[in-house]
């Protein structure tokens, strides 16, 4: 057993502990736990498919109120249109639930402007084309 001097001189003998292993009592959760039962997801929340026909709706109101052209094709001349024609939310869902049922907030862009948009939001945001959570009407 080990000793050593203590700050004011006395002895000071160091307890050796007695290192057993601890014992598991009870078995560990099996493979029918809910932590190790793996389902994917799915591809979209019984939400979202309720949402379905009203976002169609919207979106096909948007296309025909834009003419079925790209929006942002004289704002941002420097992007050459391409692609689909997307609806595109200036403020974005993730600043503005549920804005993508509402037509009023919504733009008719192309897949090239919609890219370019989502790549330069401060660009896009100084042609009219995103928007901020503060900005919100
Ligand atoms: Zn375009």
């Amino acid at each position: 057993m080990a000793s050593a001097l203590d700050a004011d001189g006395s002895t000071v003998r160091a307890i050796a502990m007695k290192r057993t292993p601890l014992t598991r009592r009870t078995p560990l959760a099996g493979g029918s736990s809910k932590l190790t039962t793996r389902k994917a997801l799915p591809l979209r929340s019984p939400k979202r498919a309720g949402e379905a026909a009203q976002r169609a709706s919207v979106v096909l109101e948007v296309k025909h109120r834009d003419g079925w052209a790209c929006r942002a094709a004289q704002a941002a001349p420097e992007v050459v249109c391409g692609g689909r024609l997307e609806v595109h939310e200036p403020i974005p869902r993730s600043a503005w639930p549920g804005v993508h049922l509402l037509a009023d907030h919504a733009v008719a862009v192309c897949a090239a402007h919609h890219r370019w948009i989502g790549a330069h939001p401060l660009d896009a945001h100084a042609v009219g084309l995103h928007g901020f959570s503060w900005e919100r009407p």
